[in-house]
């Protein structure tokens, strides 16, 4: 049995007090969740929230890092720099980093390697553009997605890879992939885990659905055998709405 695994990518919204204050009351009415509860804030709202949840059990995650130890990368961050102010997880490979920022599957690699062995949590992104979707190249994506993205990766680091499928034309725009499409994209995801890292690996994979998940459509999603958690931006800004995500299991 997988545990569910709730995320909120904040991407960049809220000035570092703003995150503060809603991360500390986020701790409080979160306190007796029953799934594993992330949130991810900017770079620079991360030493603030950090605070804030000290003593609770949200994991503080951050959206992005550097694939280098430390040097001459004008405007990068380190992940000993995360690491240094208790950050310890990362969102890898968004789609926003992918079509915004030009990240190819080979450069979120070099992440994702150098985040693991640098004993960090990985959330990998993954999801095909509507185009793709049409063009029926939805697998074919996925699978470069995947294997080029986790490429050199160990069974062992898969403890610490969470994937989170997000179909690009899902994000940020209302439409959500129907609980079918959803689950039938996570068991191919599922089948490809399977091929690479083996039968055990694949069966405590988490892996995260994504695309404008809501309190309304949350339970029927997570409701769904492959589905085990939820990536959210849009609805994770708010209590009001990230709330009844986190709840969504009785
Ligand atoms: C996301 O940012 O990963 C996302 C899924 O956004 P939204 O929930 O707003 O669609």
């Amino acid at each position: 049995m997988r545990n569910l695994y709730i995320a909120g990518n904040w991407k960049m919204n809220m000035v570092p007090s703003e995150a503060a204050k809603y991360a500390a009351s986020l701790a409080a009415a979160a306190k007796d969740a029953k799934v594993k509860v992330m949130i991810a804030p900017t770079f620079v709202c991360l030493p603030g929230v950090v605070e804030a949840v000290k003593g609770s059990n949200i994991i503080v995650s951050a959206q992005n890092v550097n694939d280098h130890e430390k040097g001459a990368y004008t405007g990068e961050v380190s992940c000993a720099m995360l690491k240094d102010i208790g950050v310890n997880s990362v969102i890898l490979g968004h789609s926003e980093r992918r079509q915004y920022y030009g990240e190819t599957n080979e450069f979120i690699n070099k992440k994702v390697l150098f985040a693991l062995e640098n004993g960090m949590e990985v959330d990998l992104c993954v999801g095909e553009t509507l185009e793709e979707r049409e063009g029926g190249r939805l697998e074919e994506v996925l699978t470069a997605q995947i294997n080029v993205g986790l490429d050199g990766v160990t069974p062992e680091q898969m403890k610490h890879v969470t994937i989170a499928y997000e179909p690009v034309w899902a994000i940020g725009t209302g439409k959500t992939a129907t609980p079918a499409d959803a689950n039938a994209a996570h068991a191919f995801i599922r089948g490809l885990v399977e091929k690479k890292f083996g039968k055990a690996v694949a069966e405590n994979q988490i892996i995260q659905y994504g695309g404008s998940v809501k309190p309304s459509n949350v339970r029927e999603l997570m409701a769904c055998e492959h589905i085990d958690g939820a990536l959210v931006g849009g609805a994770s800004l708010t209590l009001e709405q990230f709330l009844p995500i986190i709840n969504c299991v009785d």
